[in-house]
């Protein structure tokens, strides 16, 4: 039986549409669809006291804040959006379209279509989440997306400049400073000024993914990425200090976001859980990190590694770490995470920085259901049919007619009874 060194209450999904969030969003959503551009100015200056002329940036206005950046933030942009573009056009090359004759004379397909046009979300509330233009900008470029609009907040008031060169560099079609439900109503219902897209990507605070969950149908979305999370699962070969250092790494995100240690080792839980509480007190983001380990954090020591792993798995992390002698058990013994983080060598913040894979990613168990954000979440895998020839054409009208009949679809059958008949079948009375 697991035991908890420390216990925190996990949210879940139903937490996040908890009455006040999803009230609020409504009520936002419903108003900007009533009274458009004027209400979306009127949330901008209350939640971002933003209240441009425009809110789409010009293309002198964007040059100017890419030339006032360091050339070592421009370097480190470009070599960022590198690894996150070859990642994904690896996993777009494997995405082939398939024709196949599945019967003599029929032939079957499906190809992969990018979709028309699609928002991108780039977080900015509390940080400047430069990284997430590369990560949905990027990834819907590599799938072919023909438009990207993306929409980041000013940032307590001011213009996020690498943010906005991360946008541009990445490929965005056009650029708005505009951010929360007032950025996502706007994508999806359209405003005079902006044009409404097909999709919506990128993850969020609590508003954020709740005005995707309740626009979704009417406009698509990637996924259900709302506050960050990260699991360690460790044994006794792993490092307090990393593991300890890692936990808060993501508990700084905000004061939502749940770190959790599943281990094997009573030693190693002891020895972070008092490593946290000498780091916390340093740490310049402590006023989001100290209230996410206080109400969100959990050490859980297990019996075994079986136990580790079902733990482990059942909680459906957005991010995981594994710490073990053999972290490469985890691609066969773990179903449910958003990434895996094999080792001690690369951790969550490569994966959000730097190292290429996608960043977006499922939180509040939807890892049960999904994966990231990735090149074919930009796609629609589309079929088409053929029959090449007239008796093909009339063996499937025979089943047609046969099939459509046992279901009362009288009409169904005569557009296969038909196909039979011409084709040297038998005629039927209408
Ligand atoms: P954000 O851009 O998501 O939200 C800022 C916006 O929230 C503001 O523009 C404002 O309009 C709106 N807002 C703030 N208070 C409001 C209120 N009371 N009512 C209505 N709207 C309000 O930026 P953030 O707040 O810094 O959050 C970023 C989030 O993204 C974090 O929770 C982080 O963990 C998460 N994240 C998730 C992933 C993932 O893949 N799951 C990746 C990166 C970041």
């Amino acid at each position: 039986m697991p035991r908890y060194l420390k216990k925190a209450t996990p949210k879940t999904f139903a937490d996040s549409a908890q009455h006040d969030v999803s009230d609020r969003v409504r009520s936002i959503i419903d108003d900007i669809r009533a009274r458009g551009e004027t209400a979306v100015r009127e949330y901008s200056a209350t939640f971002d006291r933003w209240e441009p002329d425009s809110f789409r940036l010009s293309d002198a206005r964007i040059a100017e804040l890419v030339d006032s950046l360091p050339r070592q933030v421009i370097d480190d942009i470009a070599f960022v959006q590198e690894q996150v573009r070859n990642f994904a056009l690896a996993q777009r090359a494997s995405l082939t379209d398939v024709e196949v004759e599945t019967l003599p004379g029929v032939r079957l397909g499906h190809r992969h279509v990018p979709i028309e046009a699609v928002g991108a979300y780039i977080p900015g509330g509390k940080y400047p989440l430069t990284a997430s233009a590369h990560m949905t900008i990027v990834t819907a470029k590599a799938a072919g997306v023909p438009r990207v609009v993306a929409c980041t907040p000013p940032i307590r008031g001011e213009i996020p400049a690498a943010t906005v060169a991360a946008m541009k560099m990445a490929g965005a079609d056009e650029i708005y400073l505009l951010g929360g439900v007032q950025a996502v109503a706007s994508m999806a219902v359209g405003t005079d000024f902006m044009a409404p897209v097909n999709l919506i990507a990128g993850p969020g605070n609590a508003y954020v993914a709740e005005a995707k969950r309740q626009l979704y149908g009417e406009v698509g979305i990637d996924l259900f990425a709302g506050p960050t999370e990260i699991l360690v699962i460790a044994d006794e070969t792993a490092d307090p200090f990393t593991t300890a250092v890692d936990l808060l790494s993501q508990a700084e995100h905000g004061p939502d976001s749940p770190a959790v240690l599943v281990t094997t080792s009573e030693a190693l839980a002891d020895e972070v859980a008092r490593l946290i509480d000498r780091i916390l007190p340093g740490m310049p983001t402590k006023d989001f990190a100290e209230p996410a380990w206080r109400d969100h954090g959990q050490i859980i020591v297990c019996d075994d590694m079986d136990e580790l792993w079902r733990v482990g798995d059942s909680l459906a992390s957005e991010h995981v770490q594994v710490f073990t002698a053999d972290p490469r058990q985890a691609l066969d013994r773990m179903r449910n995470y958003g990434a895996l983080f094999l080792g001690e060598n690369t951790c969550v913040s490569y994966g959000d920085k730097v190292i290429g894979t996608n960043h977006v990613l499922p939180t509040l168990g939807a890892a049960r259901y999904t994966g990231g954000l990735w090149v074919g979440k930009y796609l629609k895998t589309v079929t088409y049919q053929e029959v090449l020839n007239d008796d093909s054409s009339a063996d499937l009208g025979r089943v047609c007619g046969r099939a459509a009949r046992v279901e009362l679809f009288e009409g169904h059958a005569r557009s296969g009874d038909v196909r039979a008949w011409r084709h040297g079948g038998e005629q039927f009375a209408w």
